[in-house]
């Protein structure tokens, strides 16, 4: 009783209650900002280090609300998915990636790849899969260029459930990668039980990455993480890259995809159909 007393008193402090209130004003904003189209997703290239190429961009949904400005996703996905609405927000940023995949492919390249984003309560739903499906008939792609990105904490809720929804996928064609690796709580064991394509070295490994001598730790974990998908025929993506050097050691340790500030950041739609035929033209 005393325990529940002082949680009580904790919850009524005045902090708590400014709190609430800026997080109702922000869920129903959210609510409107879904219905009235204030959602778009972003593409920021993945760039292959063996072929200098251009392989694809990452779909990263964007709130650009009239009065509170560009609002950061770190901000509403968690909301959102407490609230219910992720699923919504999760089938628009996957329809619209696809429709803007084939846009790309009749217009600018054909074997690029839209990699978008699945958050666990979207992944358990058992409609998933069929959703999945529908975007890829709807925007008329070949399933092979859609990749998604699942975290670890998102596969190990339910090991055998995701593992067989993660096979569904696959056997669509899908290609599925293993986001912010390193930084879960997840056993290098499930590694092998999982049936994915590309792994992406959370940005936390890269940022420090650099040719200093006494930081060599980050470099160790980066290479380990590189060796041991070569092991597992996993493609490796590094997240967060930001400056040249980076980009030469990772391309030295033998990563194969870089993503991050040092080739772009996130962009419009059409930015990025403007970055890649800058890109293609050179
Ligand atoms: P994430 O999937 O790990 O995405 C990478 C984040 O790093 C993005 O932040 C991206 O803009 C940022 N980033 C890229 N390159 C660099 C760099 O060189 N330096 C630095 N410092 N940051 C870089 P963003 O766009 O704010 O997204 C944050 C997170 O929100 C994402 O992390 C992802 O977990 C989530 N998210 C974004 N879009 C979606 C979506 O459509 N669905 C779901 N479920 N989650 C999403
Ligand atoms: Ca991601
Ligand atoms: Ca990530
Ligand atoms: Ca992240």
């Amino acid at each position: 009783a005393k325990e529940k007393g002082r949680g009580k008193r904790e919850f009524f402090t005045g902090d708590m209650n400014a709190f609430t209130l800026e997080r109702l004003k922000l869920e129903g904003f959210l609510r409107k900002a879904v219905q009235k189209g204030e959602l778009e997703p972003y593409f920021q290239p993945q760039y292959c280090l063996k072929t200098e190429k251009i392989l694809g961009f990452e779909a990263l949904v964007r709130w650009n609300h009239p009065e509170l400005g560009l609002v950061s996703p770190m901000q509403f996905i968690p909301l959102a998915e407490e609230i219910g609405l992720i699923d919504e927000i999760g089938r628009f940023v996957l329809f619209e990636s696809c429709k803007q995949l084939k846009r790309w492919h009749d217009s600018v390249a054909p074997y690029l790849s839209v990699s978008v984003n699945v958050s666990g309560r979207q992944f358990q739903r058992l409609s998933f899969v069929y959703e999945v499906k529908e975007a890829i008939e709807t925007a008329g792609i070949s399933a092979e260029y859609l990749h998604l990105e699942l975290t670890e904490s998102t596969m190990i809720q339910n090991v055998q459930y995701s593992i067989s929804i993660m096979q569904e996928l696959r056997e669509l064609g899908v290609r599925l990668s293993i986001d912010d690796f390193g930084t879960g709580y997840s056993s290098l064991s499930y590694l092998k039980d999982f049936p994915v394509d590309y792994l992406k070295i959370d940005q936390s490994f890269i940022r420090h990455l650099s040719d200093d001598f006494f930081n060599t730790s980050d470099a160790a974990i980066i290479k380990a993480i590189i060796m041991m998908c070569e092991g597992l025929s996993l493609s490796t993506v590094a997240e967060g890259v930001e400056t040249h050097e980076q980009m030469k050691l990772l391309q030295e340790y033998g990563c194969h995809t870089a993503q991050g500030y040092i080739i772009s950041k996130p962009m419009p739609a059409c930015e990025a159909s403007e970055f890649l035929r800058n890109f293609l033209s050179v």
